[in-house]
């Protein structure tokens, strides 16, 4: 591993950290920290900070809230954007129960779960996410707008273009906090922007999900902009998708979906991992696209995906198997948006594939150009992903593989998203005023 406690301790003299944030998520895959001060380090690292778990999402036990917080040594790093005397460090950490054991309730236990079984399998498995999002302007009280700064560029073209700005800003922060950063542009849509960072394997990538997302929001407002990561914005114009690049090596670090003999150098492992994610993709939605909004996106005309199947088209269906990867063969999965907790998300889809993986779980044939330009049929719920957050409920309700992989965060996720489902679906929406205001 990175770091001892030692070595923590020795960095925060050396460097003059004054404060170490002690992240952890929440179910929802909200990042939340508390603060404490080098006095306290050494308590930290003995991990015998408490917190009260009964305030948190999705936390609350019944017979007492009081957890510990286990500090992640290897997640140690400091946030550039903070002072640089007295600076600030951060570690992730472990939620514990008061016996010493795991709770369960934690997402970052719910992914070791998964890891462990795929050790156990002889794999370690690697994501590397795409990451969208929009920057948009704030208002005068500091609310966020949907207006994007691109917009207004359009008449004024003048010299400083403040998304690119930002979006450099962004990619330097992360690249200080040892991000490997792959690519960045602007997206199809106005305000609209693209970061990808390179894989890393399935723990370390969901640590550096709920990182991104900080560091994007962070230095956005920095320069006046509010970064969202909510999937969908504005109707009517592309959404936010955090594709997912998946990866397997054994332990010698050989590619396992690599086989030089396919056609489209995929191994009997990749087609049934990719048998896997379609089997299981109906529930596996309910966890990469976790909000009533994320449905919103994942409809056609958008590069968005709908269908459950494969090609090696960037379109609409769920999976796409990039060409000419040569070794490096990988599945996209392009389903995940932003807005998923990425620790069950990455479980989710780690689960699904080791089900196929197991089970033989042959793929359909892949999809064709000419499939796949076919005019959708909203009926047709067999070949196409959820289209609502209720529906995706519902599959998940169905599927003991997926429901497996949440384990004891199951009960409690459901209980939040249906009540989320249950809100939404009795708020009298603008567009039904529209709609029906003067027809009846
Ligand atoms: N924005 C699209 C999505 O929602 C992806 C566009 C692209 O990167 N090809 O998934
Ligand atoms: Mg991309
Ligand atoms: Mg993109
Ligand atoms: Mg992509």
């Amino acid at each position: 591993s990175r770091y001892t406690k030692e070595d923590i301790i020795k960095i925060t003299r050396e460097e003059d950290i004054k404060f170490i944030r002690l992240q952890f998520v929440d179910i929802l895959g909200t990042l939340k920290n508390v603060a404490i001060t080098d006095e306290q380090l050494e308590k930290a690292l003995n991990n015998q900070i408490l917190i009260d778990g009964s305030s948190i999402e999705g936390f609350v036990r019944m017979e007492e809230s009081d957890m510990y917080l286990k500090p992640d040594l290897d997640t140690f790093e400091i946030f550039p954007w903070r002072p640089h005397q007295g600076k600030v460090g951060r570690m992730i950490c472990d939620i514990y129960n008061l016996d010493g054991t795991p709770f369960q309730g934690d997402p970052r236990y719910v992914l070791k779960k998964v890891i462990k079984e795929a050790a156990d399998m002889g794999y370690d498995f690697n994501v590397g996410p795409e990451f969208e999002f929009f920057l948009f302007q704030i208002d005068e009280n500091g609310y966020p707008t949907t207006t994007t700064h691109d917009n207004a560029g359009y008449f004024d073209l003048g010299p400083i273009d403040l998304g690119e700005n930002v979006r450099r800003d962004i990619v330097l922060t992360l690249e200080e906090m040892g991000f490997d950063i792959q690519t960045s542009h602007h997206e199809v849509a106005p305000g609209q922007h693209e970061i990808d960072f390179k894989y890393s394997d399935a723990l370390r990538s969901a640590d550096n999900i709920v990182t991104f997302k900080l560091v994007v929001k962070v230095i956005a407002r920095k320069h006046g902009l509010h970064a969202t990561f909510m999937p969908k914005p504005i109707f009517g114009i592309s959404g936010s998708g955090m594709h997912c690049n998946l990866l397997m090596y054994d332990e010698d670090g050989r590619n396992i979906f690599y086989d030089e003999k396919d056609e489209l150098n995929l191994s009997k492992e990749a087609y049934y991992f990719i048998g896997g994610l379609l089997e299981h993709a109906k529930a596996l939605t309910a966890v990469t696209n976790p909000t009533v909004n994320s449905y919103k996106r994942l409809v056609s005309g958008f590069e968005a995906p709908v269908r459950i199947g494969w090609s090696t088209i960037n379109a609409s269906p769920l999976i796409r198997v990039p060409r000419g990867r040569n070794k490096n063969s990988l599945i996209e999965l392009r389903s995940p948006d932003p807005s998923c907790n990425p620790y069950l998300a990455v479980a989710a889809m780690l689960k699904a594939g080791l089900d196929g993986i197991k089970n033989k779980i042959e793929p359909p044939k892949m999809m064709e150009q000419k499939e796949l330009s076919k005019v959708l049929d909203t009926l047709d719920v067999e070949s196409t992903i959820p289209s609502t957050l209720k529906e995706a409920l519902i599959d998940l309700s169905k599927d003991e593989i997926i429901k497996d992989a949440l384990g004891d965060v199951y009960e409690r996720y459901m209980k939040a998203k249906s009540l989320e489902w249950d809100e939404y679906i009795s708020v009298v929406h603008s567009w039904e005023v529209e709609k029906y205001i003067s027809r009846y």
